[in-house]
């Protein structure tokens, strides 16, 4: 899939809408989500425009490779939930129902998770 840089994550971070961010570095910016799904449900984007976590891997550099999974880590202990539990998500195409197409980790925690998935329906 081709990136479409009118998403609104790439809106944020060109600044053209705000967010409540809680991390910024060279390669990466994180922020609270808008609709949390658990006390602590935070996103974590590359700067760089890519699509999903496969065109991440192959296209990005290692620095933001490394940036990225750095951030993440850092923030579930910066957040508090390292201790108790939390759950990284990063939804990939229709099967996944991503909704916005640039690449975003979810962290999510503050309260038990429940299995990783529902029933299949
Ligand atoms: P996805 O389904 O693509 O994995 O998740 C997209 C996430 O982005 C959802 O959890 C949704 O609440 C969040 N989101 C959508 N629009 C905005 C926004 O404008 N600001 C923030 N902070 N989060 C958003």
């Amino acid at each position: 899939m081709a990136y479409d840089p009118d998403n609104i994550f790439a809106k944020i971070l060109r600044g053209e809408i705000p967010c409540k961010k809680v991390f910024e570095g060279d390669h990466v910016l994180a922020f609270h989500d808008i609709e949390p799904q658990a006390p602590t449900h935070l996103l974590v984007v590359p700067k760089g425009q890519y699509v999903s976590m496969d065109d991440f891997t192959a296209n990005a550099s290692n620095a933001e490779i490394v940036a990225l999974f750095r951030a993440v880590g850092d923030l579930a202990r910066q957040a508090g939930v390292a201790e108790t539990g939390y759950r990284i998500i990063a939804n990939g195409g229709p099967h996944a129902r991503q909704d916005v197409p640039h690449l975003h980790i979810h962290i999510l925690g503050g309260r038990d998770l429940g299995r990783m998935l529902p029933p299949a329906p």
